[in-house]
């Protein structure tokens, strides 16, 4: 094994691991443990430098950390990036980077991402007990987490999920557990999924026109275009970075949009990872508890009047310093 420190400012470690036999070629970068042991996925992805593929450990190490911190964790950020190009033999490349976590002594814990099988996560559990959620499907607490954002903002205007419309845009894995879960009429635009059980389908031009979006798709879906149009009073789904860009937060407050902000409505795939490898179960941390954190966030959005992402925010930053 070839291993390679790579010094860069502001991570705490980056490990650059080459396995002739098995072709395993990989980055572990730990960001930040200032909270905890740093958690974070493996992802195996056809890169076609290896440039791109520090940059992707680098990049995701670091969401992780502020991901975990809003998520009220005590883990920092980490991740494991291998070039899926460079294996020639899968099993023992796992378990070659197993061996490697092993060795960094539980100041790494990994788990699934994406371009990483179950099989895979089972190959690193031969080598190293740092591994959680091994059988853990992520978006069904992803989808729980959701739901308490959903029901949480509905509270606390008095409403009931049961008695309202919802506009579901993405029926894939979040949203397909979202709808089962969710007790109040489902009209959904998925262009892949046209028929399901207790969905009304609706176009693409209507997701925006329901009281209640529920974005489980893209990213991004907050932007200039969309503002300017939409009718819906509440935003809340799975749907990663649901905001273009920082001035559209701005424009969702003025226009008196109630949301949660995605990285704390989205936190059940990496709370469960977490409560996993402390043989917890995750259901508390993503009803009852989540709420509580929902409910200080946008009781402090509305005490200062600053938008509900910006106090998401700070209060994640403010566990790191
Ligand atoms: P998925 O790939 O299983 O499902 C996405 C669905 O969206 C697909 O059915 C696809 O057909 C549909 N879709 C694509 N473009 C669309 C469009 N323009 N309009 C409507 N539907 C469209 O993904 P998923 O795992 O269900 O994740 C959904 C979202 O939640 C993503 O943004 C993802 O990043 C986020 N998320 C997922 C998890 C998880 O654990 N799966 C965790 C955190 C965040």
């Amino acid at each position: 094994m070839i291993r390679t420190n790579v010094e860069i400012d502001g991570y705490e470690k980056i490990l650059h691991i080459e396995h002739e036999e098995s072709g395993l070629d990989a980055f572990i970068a730990i960001h930040n443990t200032k909270l905890g042991p740093a958690i974070g996925g493996i992802r195996c992805y056809n890169y076609n430098s290896q440039d791109a593929q520090l940059k992707d450990a680098l990049r995701l190490s670091e969401g992780m950390t502020f991901k975990c911190a809003a998520a009220g964790l005590k883990h920092g950020g980490g991740k494991t990036v291998i070039n899926a190009l460079k294996i020639k033999d899968r099993s023992l490349a796992y378990q070659m980077l197993g061996l490697e976590i092993e060795a960094l002594d539980g100041s790494y814990i990994c788990a699934g991402d994406v371009g990483t099988s179950i099989e895979d996560l089972f190959r690193i559990n031969d080598s190293t007990k740092y591994v959680a959620g091994i059988t853990l499907d992520s978006s069904l607490p992803t989808a729980l987490g959701t739901h308490t954002s959903i029901k949480t903002l509905l509270k606390r205007d008095g409403l009931k999920t049961k008695d309202q419309i919802f506009t579901v845009q993405g029926l894939g894995k979040v949203g397909k557990h979202l709808v089962e879960m969710l007790d109040g009429k489902i009209e959904a635009y998925d262009p892949f999924v046209t028929e399901l059980d207790g969905v009304t389908h609706i176009e693409e031009s209507k997701i925006l026109q329901g009281e209640f979006y529920v974005p489980c798709a893209l990213g991004g879906v907050l932007n200039g275009f969309s503002l300017a149009s939409i009718k819906s009073k509440y935003v809340c789904g799975s749907a990663n970075n649901i905001f273009d860009a920082r001035n559209d937060i701005i424009t969702a407050h003025d226009m008196g949009i109630k949301y949660v902000p995605d990285f704390i409505t989205n936190c059940g795939g990496v709370i469960a990872v977490a409560l996993d490898f402390q043989k917890k179960d995750y259901k508390a941390a993503l009803t009852t508890k989540l709420a509580k954190r929902i409910n200080t966030i946008l009781d402090m959005s509305k005490d200062e009047n600053v938008p509900i992402q910006h106090i998401a925010e700070r209060i994640a930053n403010d566990r790191l310093k």
